[in-house]
């Protein structure tokens, strides 16, 4: 798709952040293309709109930057997974390994019900380990996930193996 080379020239690359020796993949500067960003949401309302997907879970924080638009668009909801004491009703939690220690996602209880199709979406796959917790929350409430979807993959770092067979959808592979 011509659009693609667009969408990845709008994302700018900024070494040592947040330290030293990572290679940031920052998509403010795709925010700031009209062009490109328009086109980023359009390739995954293309993709979801006739997928029968009632559910647009969005991880904090750049998930809720690209899930709400296309959860508009193919008329789902937007369910935000947020960091651990964010959301202030009664929540499920789920907690991943980082790379030292561990960190939680948390859904609020009663956003989404048993049997309902989910996409999950967020600006990039590393690791993997994100995806993983925001998919065990779903699962955990019945919830089937569809897809998921990130506009960049860290390709090197393999984290696609780690979701088994939920398949995941980017548009932008990187090393
Ligand atoms: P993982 O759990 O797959 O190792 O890491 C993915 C999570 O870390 C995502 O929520 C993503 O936003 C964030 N992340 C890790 N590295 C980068 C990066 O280079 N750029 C951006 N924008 N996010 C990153």
């Amino acid at each position: 798709d011509g659009r693609i080379a667009g969408i990845s020239a709008a994302i700018r690359v900024i070494p040592d952040f947040p330290k030293p020796g990572i290679l940031f993949q920052d998509i403010t500067t795709l925010l700031l293309d009209p062009k490109a960003f328009k086109d980023t949401i359009d390739l995954f309302v293309e993709r979801y709109k006739d997928k029968d997907i009632s559910v647009v879970a969005g991880i904090e924080a750049r998930g809720f930057i690209f899930g709400p638009p296309i959860a508009l668009a193919i008329g789902a909801k937007f369910v935000p997974i947020r960091k651990p004491n964010k959301l202030p009703g009664e929540v499920i939690s789920e907690e991943y390994s980082l790379e030292y220690g561990t960190d939680k996602m948390e859904m609020h209880v009663g956003a989404v019900q048993a049997g309902e199709r989910a996409l999950v979406i967020d600006d990039l796959i590393a690791t993997g380990g994100t995806l993983c917790a925001a998919i065990s929350l779903l699962e955990r409430v019945g919830v089937q996930v569809v897809e998921c979807a990130c506009v960049i993959e860290l390709a090197d770092l393999k984290g696609r193996d780690r979701l088994g067979d939920r398949p995941l959808f980017v548009l932008v592979s990187s090393i």
